[in-house]
């Protein structure tokens, strides 16, 4: 477990399962059809149960599919977290598509989402470095950077969680968030 205050949020990586997570709000990494899928995306729809899909259904209903670096919230379910926030990451194709502008968006749109209903905890997984093949090293770059903006900017959240899943990813969040903020250890 990593912590560290930025300005008034504590802000942690720790490696684990997002979907045993009981911050006020947990971050999927969708696709823009909202239908659920594999990864992080189907653990999270199997643990929280039907109840997220219903909603998802009728928020593509009404809006259409989920731009992605855009973000919508649903309830969680029989999820820890009573809520469950759900953002588009990019596919990678080389970097030269735009990748690093809608990564940070799909990030910074979940923040905003979490405080405008209030929220006052948020967890996140690795977005788009799983099936969406952005390189963990540069996503995590971009990732704790948007989050640490963010945070500098919006004074409202008490807690943001970073839960990686497996020991590489973990690892390299950990040396992106090193970089960022040298006073720490
Ligand atoms: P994307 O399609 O955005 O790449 P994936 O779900 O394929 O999303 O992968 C994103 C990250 O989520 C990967 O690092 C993957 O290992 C991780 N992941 C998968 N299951 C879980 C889980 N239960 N909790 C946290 N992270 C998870």
């Amino acid at each position: 477990m990593n912590e560290n205050l930025i300005n008034k949020t504590k802000l942690s990586l720790l490696q684990g399962d997002i979907t045993r997570q009981s911050s006020d709000a947990i971050v999927n990494a969708a696709n823009s059809g909202l239908m659920g899928g594999g990864g992080v995306d189907g653990a999270i729809h199997r643990a929280g149960g039907p109840a997220i899909l219903e909603e998802c259904k009728q928020i593509v209903s009404r809006q259409g599919r989920l731009p992605t670096g855009e973000a919508v919230i649903t309830t969680g379910g029989n999820l820890k977290a009573r809520h469950v926030i759900h953002t588009v990451g990019p596919v990678w194709h080389g970097g030269q598509s735009g990748e690093p502008e809608l990564l940070a968006s799909a990030y910074r749109q979940s923040l905003r989402v979490a405080v405008a209903n209030g929220l006052k905890s948020v967890s996140f997984p690795s977005l788009s470095t799983g099936a969406y093949g952005y390189p963990v090293r540069l996503a995590a770059a971009v990732a704790l950077e948007t989050v640490i903006d963010f945070l500098h900017q919006q004074e409202s959240l008490e807690e943001v969680v970073f839960v990686l899943f497996d020991d590489a990813t973990y690892q390299k969040y950990g040396q992106a968030l090193a970089a960022l903020l040298p006073d720490t250890v």
